[in-house]
């Protein structure tokens, strides 16, 4: 059933040949047209220097889009209705000259709601809304769409945002950050802020340590060429796992809205202890992946990729120790950790709540996990409760058991994938899950410094076998003060 199928809109996707359109947004979209929430008088423009026809895209697009899709979600009735929306024109969005073309295609239609998707590099941002503007696209109906990573640094993010500031006023620019538009990541906000039972308890006073992971088991594939100038930092530490921290540990907004929410987001931001100086050699730890072995398969270390540089210092694997400087998490190390060709494929968040302050029973396990909150945003989304009960039979033993909320098992709707949430809120003008200018800007003051301190001091990564958990500092890193990694099964 359709939610809210009532406004009528032009999105068009800039990189609409590239792999984000192909594997993400085409797929969102035609899930949403065929479970009825695109208006009947929405129209899809896909644009890319490439030169195609509408019918040869429509049919390549076809072939693309239908692996992605679940099995058995592709239908010929549906992708048919689905074509009739969807266009192609060949556009090169550097040239200005080309954009008179773009103007006509969509017509002068004022008042009509307008979504251009820039899923295209990010050194194309400023050109595209500049060029919009000029042929009076970027008129008061109109939202542009910034793909990651926005900048690369704090003066480059802050030059894009300018440009595109010219052109666009703030609450028509959509920062998107996938990871928000996660079922498992709003099911956080909804578990601190729909129910009284843990507000109380999410504080320093019970609370011993925080674990947010994003681990992947593939290397960097054919994205060497971006990658090798990126890095885990600004790749997935900037955006992704500041945004989920920022989920953990900020105050309850006044109201679920837009600038509510982001405003309690940029607050935790800008309570992050910096990193700096000697600080970055003990709190952060950088790995490279070596070769190895995943089941039986070699895998080739980091610098023989494809387009990576064979003497490359770019870092595949981040683990850093965190702390907020505010009242209530004053104390509570936040681990955060990501990196790629490790054991195990998984997004997590972990509580671990302190100890009972005297323990009364025998465990039956050698470390007591007592409670511990898991939230797995992937490969699964659940929540899971792990709570001490005694074990059957004699005596008074306790063993951790779970709660488990496996969202699969709960609800038996279809999961929605995050771009196609989100590429309805944009339609619909909610900016609530997009990250705000200066939430992005935060970020990057924050990690500056430890990518200067990196380069000043610290410069080759850690190598770690691939197919492992990481370099063995990130298991130091946390051992310091009585912490391990959770290596939590599937
Ligand atoms: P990609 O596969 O390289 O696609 C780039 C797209 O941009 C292609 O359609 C390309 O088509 C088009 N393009 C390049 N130069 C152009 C120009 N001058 N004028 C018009 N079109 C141009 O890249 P991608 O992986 O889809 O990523 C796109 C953006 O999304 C990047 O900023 C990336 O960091 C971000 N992102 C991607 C993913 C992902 O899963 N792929 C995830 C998160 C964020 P032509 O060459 O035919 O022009």
């Amino acid at each position: 059933m359709a939610t809210q199928p009532g406004i009528a809109c032009d999105i068009v996707v800039f990189g609409g040949t590239g792999d984000l359109a192909l594997r993400k947004l085409l797929p969102a979209l035609y899930y949403l047209h065929r479970e009825g929430h695109l208006h009947a008088d929405t129209r899809i423009l896909a644009l890319a220097r490439r030169n195609e026809s509408n019918q040869g895209y429509r049919h390549w697009v076809r072939r693309q889009v239908s692996q992605y899709l679940a099995p058995g979600d592709f239908s010929d009735t549906v992708w048919s209705g689905f074509a009739e929306r969807l266009d192609y024109l060949s556009l090169d969005v550097s040239q200005r000259v080309e954009f008179p073309r773009l103007a006509r295609q969509l017509g002068q239609q004022p008042g009509r709601v307008r979504v251009f998707y820039l899923a295209t590099l990010p050194n194309l941002f400023a050109a595209t809304a500049r060029h919009l503007a000029s042929v009076g696209l970027a008129d008061e109906q109109a939202r542009i769409v910034l793909e990651k990573p926005l900048g690369e640094s704090l003066p480059t993010a802050a030059r894009i945002n300018d440009e595109i500031g010219e052109y666009f006023s703030e609450s028509r620019v959509f920062r998107i950050d996938h990871y928000l538009g996660k079922e498992a990541v709003q099911n956080l906000l909804a578990l601190r802020f729909g129910n009284a039972l843990f507000e109380p308890l999410w504080r320093n006073a019970h609370i011993e340590h925080v674990q947010i992971s994003v681990l992947e088991t593939v290397g960097v594939e054919n994205r060497g060429d971006y990658y090798d100038r990126a890095g885990a930092m600004r790749d997935m530490v900037q955006n992704h796992l500041l945004q989920l921290l920022c989920l953990v540990a900020m105050e309850a907004p006044v109201h679920f809205e837009p600038e509510a929410v982001r405003n309690e987001k940029l607050k935790i931001l800008e309570a992050l202890r910096p990193i700096t100086g000697m600080d970055v050699q003990d709190v952060t730890v950088r790995g490279q992946y070596a070769a190895g072995k995943r089941a039986g398969e070699e895998l080739p270390a980091y610098y023989f990729e494809k387009s990576v540089d064979h003497d490359s210092n770019t870092e595949t694997f981040v683990a850093l120790k965190v702390e907020i400087d505010n009242w209530r998490w004053a104390g509570v190390p936040f681990y955060l950790r990501t990196g790629k060709r490790l054991a195990q494929r998984k997004s997590e968040i972990i509580i671990q709540f302190k100890s009972v302050p005297h323990r009364l029973f025998a465990q039956g396990h050698e470390t007591p996990t007592e409670n511990r909150l898991v939230i797995r945003l992937q490969p699964d989304e659940s929540i899971r409760l792990s709570l001490m009960a005694k074990s059957p039979g004699r005596g008074m033993t306790l063993q951790p058991v779970d709660l488990d909320l496996n969202f699969a098992k709960a609800f038996k709707k279809r999961r929605w994938d995050a771009y196609e949430r989100l590429l309805l809120d944009v339609i619909q003008g909610d900016a609530t899950l997009f990250m705000r200018r200066d939430e992005i800007e935060a970020a990057w003051r924050w990690i500056d410094p430890i990518l200067t301190g990196w380069q000043d001091c610290y410069r080759s990564p850690k190598p770690y076998a691939s197919g492992s958990w990481g370099p063995d500092a990130a298991n130091s890193l946390v051992e310091r003060l009585g912490h391990q990694w959770f290596e939590t099964d599937a």
